[in-house]
């Protein structure tokens, strides 16, 4: 598409608010109201002092609530988002071999990290078509198990589970998932992860650039184990360093003030409104709008094809050839609409929107009778 066909979608189709982004995703006004009244006792203050390292505190213990960690489980904090977060864990949670399952862009880059990094051994990798999900096989040799709950490149979402041996045990590898589009909004039992790590600009509604990780004692003790194996780690990259600032409600390096503050607000606004199980249900009552609205479309239609697999949080829906998506993203955007168009790598005819709690079903109701007005229009 070269230029944008002029197509006008009336006020009365249009959704409140036009962000429908896989991450940075919507960003509630309420919370951006919030920090700017705090604007000058909160911005510009030393992340050393009280207020900040109170509002860590509440950050770390809103978690704890919201996914309801047991005695034991740790909050950990750091700089660099997700992509950062695979590092850490190539240095401070491999032993030596992890097993991956792939089935996205996402899960097959921290494979990726794994099998360049020097100082462990080749990783195993399990890996399924775009638009499916492979299961992980248990195997003495892993020593962790490495998971996606929700795929974001493709839209599929996986059950978080402890990989089981044909007889039956449980398998003896840490389990981790990076949940950075699934927590908040996907469920998940504490015991069935070592780590689950995620980044603000999902599900939290804030802005990028930080790591969060909930570890069970047994990462914690891993961490603890490599760090006494001797085993050279860069210290921005240092989960043991990372978990003694955590402790203390500290990251070991400045951190974005606005990104902890935005994120609380979205914490204590899904606790508020119910937690966990309240954000589960917003997204799958989004998610049902999007996919009916597909199925019952003659030209646009789910791309994941086990309804089950079908994610909750990111919905990705394939359009019939004679319809461009991209000049259907274009037009929307157009129109305030924005961040419709399918990851760029995956190269489908296809829209993709985030279904996060922050959006309101509503909003995702009217992007489908957009969606239908721009189509008609442009055919
Ligand atoms: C967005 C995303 C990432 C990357 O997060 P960054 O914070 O940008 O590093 C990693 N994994 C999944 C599943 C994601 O959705």
């Amino acid at each position: 598409m070269s230029s944008t066909p002029e197509i006008v979608i009336p006020a009365s189709l249009l959704p409140a608010d036009g962000r429908f982004g896989c991450g940075p995703s919507k960003v509630r006004p309420e919370a951006v109201a919030a920090l700017a009244s705090v604007g000058r006792t909160w911005l510009g203050t030393s992340h050393r002092q009280r207020p900040v390292l109170d509002e860590v505190g509440r950050l770390r213990s809103g978690l704890r609530d919201l996914f309801g960690l047991p005695e034991g489980h740790e909050v950990v904090l750091g700089n660099g988002g997700s992509t950062t977060f695979w590092d850490v864990a190539t240095f401070g949670l491999i032993e030596r071999t992890s097993q991956h399952c792939v089935f996205g862009e996402f899960s097959s880059k921290f494979a990726t990290a794994a099998a360049e990094a020097p100082h462990i051994g080749d990783p195993q990798v399990v890996k399924s078509e775009p638009g499916t999900r492979p299961d992980p096989v248990a195997d003495d040799a892993v020593d962790l198990y490495a998971l996606t709950h929700n795929e974001t490149s493709t839209g599929v979402m996986m059950p978080i589970a402890r990989p089981r041996h044909a007889d039956g045990r449980t398998a003896s590898g840490l389990v981790a998932v990076d949940a950075t589009s699934g927590a908040g909004a996907l469920p998940v039992d504490p015991a069935a992860f070592d780590a689950y790590y995620f980044a603000p600009q999902k599900v939290f509604a804030s802005d990028g650039g930080l790591w969060i990780a909930l570890l069970s004692p047994a990462a914690v003790e891993r961490v603890g184990a490599i760090k006494a194996s001797g085993r050279w780690q860069p210290a921005s990259l240092d989960l043991s360093i990372a978990l003694d600032n955590s402790r203390k409600d500290q990251t070991y390096n400045t951190p974005a003030l606005a990104t902890i503050f935005l994120m609380n607000q979205q914490v204590r606004w899904l606790l508020d409104n119910g937690g966990l199980a309240w954000a589960v249900a917003r997204s799958a009552e989004s998610a049902r709008i999007v996919y009916g609205w597909a199925e019952a479309s003659d030209y646009a239609a789910p791309f994941v094809a086990d309804a089950a697999h079908r994610s909750t949080v990111v919905a990705t829906i394939d359009l019939d050839a004679r319809v461009d998506a991209q000049a259907v993203s274009s037009v929307l955007r157009a129109n305030g609409i924005v961040d419709t168009d399918a990851y760029r790598k995956l190269g489908r005819n296809q829209l993709r929107i985030g279904l996060f709690p922050a959006i309101e079903p509503a909003d995702v109701e009217a992007f489908t009778r957009s969606v239908d007005f721009v189509v008609s229009a442009l055919s």
